[in-house]
């Protein structure tokens, strides 16, 4: 008990004192997942990418997931890949496993235009390229409503660098946050990594976390691995987080 009031009391003290943050079109994922396609999103435009949704059928909560919103956030946006291939135990979810595909492809955090699309929440609807695919990866989040988001990111390095690799960062609190401690205590005693995971609140403005929590009232985990380990290993990281977070929110 002395444990989780001590975890608390950092939670607290980190959400007020706030953080730094710094094409499978051709693959036909219903054939071997039973995911399918949701929505094409910028149809037609140079950021054109996908949602996928799968419905398991069971009544349950609802889970939202989205890599790559950065393009040289590698793990995140492999881990989101191969979620395609997860099925939850009940409830239902969509997948946007690659948001930034133009600054994937050249491995950039930003595409060519050097707009950050995490600092373009809620987006616009008339707005530049990357508000425009802000605009609509929003708009999917506010007609699905799901009961949590899970945003998949990677920094340069581990927290205890001034980085943020190895945290969960978290806008919202309430009983959100006792979660959080259930999920830090379980990452950090399967993964057992140099740095221990650790939890920050207060996501910067016109983040998705900062916007959805804000606008939407909904819990969103932006899970950061650090680019200091191996590539293998934070993909596994990022899945058994994900995996973890849902299983949180399963009812
Ligand atoms: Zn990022």
């Amino acid at each position: 008990m002395r444990t989780i009031t001590f975890l608390i009391s950092i939670a607290l003290i980190f959400s007020l004192t706030g953080y730094k943050q710094e094409e499978p079109k051709a693959v036909n994922y219903t054939n071997n997942s039973q995911y399918e396609l949701y929505k094409v999103l910028r149809e037609g435009g140079k950021e054109e990418t996908e949602a996928y949704y799968y419905n398991t059928g069971k009544e349950g909560s609802k889970i939202f997931i989205i890599g790559g919103t950065h393009g040289n956030e590698t793990a995140g946006f492999m881990a989101a890949e191969k979620l395609l291939e997860f099925h939850p135990k009940s409830g239902e979810i969509i997948i946007i496993p690659k948001a930034n595909k133009e600054a994937i492809e050249i491995n950039s955090r930003t595409s060519n235009n050097n707009i950050d699309l995490n600092r373009s929440y809620p987006g616009k609807l008339e707005g530049n390229d990357i508000e425009k695919l802000a605009y609509e990866i929003f708009a999917i989040i506010e007609e699905f409503d799901p009961d949590v988001i899970i945003d998949l990111h990677e920094s340069l390095d581990f927290h205890t660098e001034g980085r943020l690799g190895n945290s969960i960062i978290l806008g919202i609190e309430g009983d959100h946050l006792l979660k959080v401690l259930d999920l830090l205590e379980y990452i950090n005693e399967v993964d057992k990594d140099v740095v221990e995971f650790t939890f920050f609140g207060s996501p910067p403005k016109n983040s998705l976390n900062e916007t959805v929590s804000n606008v939407l009232k909904i819990p969103v985990y932006t899970v950061e691995t650090s680019r200091k380990n191996e590539i293998d290993k934070r993909v596994n990281q990022q899945l058994l987080i994900t995996k973890k977070i849902i299983e949180l929110y399963e009812n």
